[in-house]
């Protein structure tokens, strides 16, 4: 690992407030987004342009070129730091491109420790593009802190967290995480696009940098794909902004506007999606066709304890198991009206999907059912309708595939 990418001792808190003040609600509607100085325009305008007029020969007003940078990609870099509460933001192309550039921070012999049961594009990313590039990784079960204790190893420089994770909906202990790869030496990363920074912040757990699919609860309504880095590390920071203007997965200025768009209801909708989540996840623990939920806002939820502790309500996200075949739970997702049967998840509009037969179908049965990812496993993205639309809709649907 290259020396730009040190640790600082103790991030500067100075320069706060051009990040947006007030609480969270208010900051995610101001930061980044001063009227236009020039004709009042209340909203940032989509700079629609690749390049900028010089004044002179290098004497630039700021911008040179959009894939360096764009005024309405910066005032939604600003805006997401600040709802990370956080220095600074990148926003990139995808969250692959986020997480990719992450992986860029590293060198050939560099080891990385992740979840066993991270993203599926993570877990692409990391087998099939890096280790080629002599990267090794170890997928570790992280919610078992001595399992991660053992797999770090002197070369370890990341390790590689999502909490809640898909689709089991397991927490992880971000401070005790960030600890351990501190202690090695190593940087600790959250993948944040389940919890969204309404919900939780780990930079203040520890950790060193927050990696987000916007396409998810950030732009929130599944027309936009995009991702951002944020951390409060000026030399990381800096070497996001080497890799956007080197790698040029930068987001185009359209998408930045829609993410923007999309903030500004952050809190809005995750209270709902919250609120939705639980009861759904009430009802169908209720339910006698279902044999298990998984939603860390339930008691017994393993560690239902630590989501309380460390995030401010338990996500929209919940995954249970029917008592019923393949076909069967097929059968169910099929049926519902709702609930619209895709892949992704964080939009206003609620979602359903098999993990066995569509996000995790490359996994071979024996490993996946081991897995916990039965064939009756069904994960829904709760969107914000009306509870009581999105209960009949399950309710009608387990009925007509069960019967
Ligand atoms: C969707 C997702 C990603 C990838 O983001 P894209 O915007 O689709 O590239 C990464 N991590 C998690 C947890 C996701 O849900």
């Amino acid at each position: 690992m290259t020396e730009h990418i040190d640790l600082e001792d103790g991030a500067e808190t100075e320069g706060r407030e051009q990040t947006g003040q007030g609480q969270f609600e208010t900051r995610s509607i101001h930061a980044g987004q001063e009227p236009d100085e020039e004709t009042g325009a209340v909203m940032p305008p989509i700079y629609a342009t690749s390049t900028y007029v010089q004044d002179g020969p290098g004497e630039d007003r700021g911008y040179e070129y959009s894939r360096t940078g764009n005024p309405t990609r910066t005032a939604l870099e600003e805006n997401l730091a600040a709802l990370e509460d956080a220095e600074y933001g990148r926003a990139f192309a995808s969250g692959m491109a986020s997480i990719n550039t992450v992986l860029n921070l590293l060198e050939a012999g560099d080891h990385v420790v992740a979840g066993d049961d991270v993203y599926g594009g993570t877990h692409r990313l990391f087998r099939q593009v890096y280790e080629q590039y002599d990267l090794s990784f170890s997928f570790v079960d992280t919610t078992d802190h001595d399992a991660v204790l053992s797999a770090m190893r002197p070369d370890t420089e990341l390790v590689w967290v999502e909490t809640p994770t898909n689709p089991l909906m397991r927490v992880n202990d971000i401070a005790a995480l960030s600890e351990i790869a501190h202690d090695h030496d190593a940087l600790c990363a959250v993948d944040n696009t389940f919890a969204t920074p309404y919900l939780q912040q780990p930079l203040d757990h520890g950790a060193d940098i927050v990696s987000h699919s916007l396409t998810k609860y950030l732009g929130g309504h599944s027309d936009v794909v995009s991702g951002a880095l944020v951390t409060n590390d000026e030399h990381l920071d800096e070497r996001f902004g080497f890799y956007q203007n080197s790698v040029g997965a930068t987001p185009d200025p359209f998408a930045c506007f829609l993410v923007l768009r999309g903030t500004k209801t952050l809190a809005l909708r995750m209270d709902r999606h919250c609120e939705n989540a639980r009861t759904i996840a009430d009802r169908l623990d209720a339910h006698p066709d279902v044999s298990h939920v998984y939603y860390p806002g339930l008691e017994s939820h393993p560690q239902h304890d630590l989501a309380a502790e460390q995030m401010r309500d338990f996500g929209g996200m919940v995954s249970f198991e029917l008592d019923a075949t393949l076909d069967e739970t097929a059968d169910f997702v099929s049926a519902t009206e709702v609930f619209a049967l895709a892949e992704s998840l964080g939009g206003v509009e609620s979602l359903i999907e098999q993990p066995a037969t569509m996000t995790h179908a490359s996994i071979p049965r024996e490993e996946r059912i081991e897995a916990g990812l039965t064939d009756g496993l069904v994960r829904i993205s709760v969107g914000v309708e009306h509870v009581d639309d999105l209960w009949s809709d399950l309710e009608s649907a387990i009925e007509l595939a069960l019967s």
